[in-house]
């Protein structure tokens, strides 16, 4: 899912580096892109979530087996395709449905890249995922490397904390001044990592933080509090984790998401990868430093919505993601997005995330009131 965006298409890579069989690809509108995926890779189905692109995408493979389906149902009837695992790589709350869909048919193994999943609907998820004796692998660099550091003690190893890395993104050391006037293309301009737009708009922002601890808490089922953001600029540690006898363990590599793309896929196996060998010698110096928590609110936000729980974390998620979009097409200013995540944070009443259908109801009004700001 999500096959024609930046994980999507590194995924297809690893894919086609291991010869893995691709049954089903979904993506939202992008027709082109979907369908020179159908012709290199031949999957039984696919799907876009666009009914108007799907229209034209079905005419457009006419001489190819793959059925094409569409809307966000086609997206979910991909999810549940009879395969052994599945890559959500959708970005957004849109990937929610698809998960839970996938988690409700079986599905045994998940390689999760949408954090937005877990920060939407993850103790939904990680409930139902629990019930159906299914696995989430998480996909995004930090969780990784948690898990993978994770693999190295006994199940009931004593944890003291979890360190996510940071890079700090472009605004790095800036004041918050400074940010009022930042630009797009200045915040598109990652120092380490090449996504999507809205994930590096959510780095640049440390929103993208706020939201990993989210993501981490519901994927380790331990309390904030045992959660820990160090930056890191080189990128080259992707995370630890600390043990009660404070010894650390560090999860390393060249900042490339094919590796743990791929991990998620061979796990528990490793195989050779397409990545550059990490050498040491030539980065020379790593650096840390501690977050600034004045000048990038976003993380401790996401914070205070774990505190109050329930769809607090929901609300503030579609306002980001609300917000995000309005600056991408340039409406509201980089500074914007921190006074609307606020807002969206107190506006939200703590009520609990029970089912699908009050996760969705709290999205769309968090949604409307971002809308109604601007
Ligand atoms: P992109 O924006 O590059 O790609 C998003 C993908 O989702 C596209 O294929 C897009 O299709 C598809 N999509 C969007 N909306 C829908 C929808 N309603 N139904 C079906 N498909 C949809 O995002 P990224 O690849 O950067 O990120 C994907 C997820 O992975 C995010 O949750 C992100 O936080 C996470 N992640 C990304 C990392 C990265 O390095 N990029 C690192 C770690 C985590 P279309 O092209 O047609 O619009």
């Amino acid at each position: 899912l999500g096959s024609t965006g930046s994980i999507g298409v590194q995924a297809l890579e690893v894919a086609k580096q291991h010869g893995f069989k691709v049954a089903a690809l979904a993506a939202g509108r992008s027709g082109y892109e979907l369908e020179s995926q159908i012709r290199a890779f031949k999957p039984a189905i696919a799907a876009l979530e666009d009914e108007q692109a799907a229209r034209l995408l079905r005419i457009a493979v006419g001489d190819t087996f793959t059925k094409v389906l569409s809307g966000p149902q086609g997206v979910c009837e991909i999810a549940q395709a009879p395969t052994d695992i599945l890559l959500n790589a959708i970005v957004g709350i849109a990937g929610l449905r698809p998960t839970l869909t996938a988690l409700t048919s079986g599905k045994k193994r998940i390689a999760l890249a949408n954090k937005e999943t877990l920060v939407t609907g993850g103790e939904l998820v990680m409930r139902t995922a629990k019930d159906s004796g299914a696995s989430v692998i998480p996909v995004d660099s930090e969780h990784s490397a948690v898990f993978q550091c994770l693999l190295a003690a006994p199940p009931d190893q004593k944890i003291k904390k979890i360190i996510l890395t940071a890079s700090g993104g472009p605004f790095f050391r800036k004041g918050r001044q400074e940010l009022e006037t930042v630009t797009l293309a200045q915040t598109l301009k990652h120092p380490n990592w090449n996504m999507g737009a809205k994930i590096t708009v959510d780095s640049a922002t440390m929103m993208n933080k706020g939201l990993e601890i989210i993501e981490a808490v519901r994927l380790f089922d331990l309390p904030q509090e045992q959660i820990d953001v160090v930056i890191h600029r080189e990128s080259i540690i992707h995370s630890m984790v600390e043990f009660c006898d404070h010894s650390v363990l560090a999860q390393m590599g060249t900042p490339d998401m094919r590796v743990p793309i791929q991990f998620a896929l061979t796990f528990p196996d490793r195989a050779p990868s397409l990545s550059p060998s990490l050498d040491l010698t030539k980065i020379g110096n790593l650096s840390f430093y501690p977050p600034d928590d004045q000048t990038f609110p976003a993380m401790n936000l996401c914070r205070e919505s774990l505190k109050a729980g329930g769809l607090k974390p929901t609300a503030l998620n579609a306002a980001n993601e609300e917000a995000v979009r309005l600056f991408l097409e340039e409406k509201i200013r980089f500074t914007d997005i921190f006074t609307l995540l606020e807002e969206a944070l107190d506006d939200q009443p703590a009520l609990p995330a029970e089912s699908i259908e009050a996760i969705f109801e709290a999205d769309s009004v968090a949604r409307r009131k971002v809308n109604e700001k601007i």
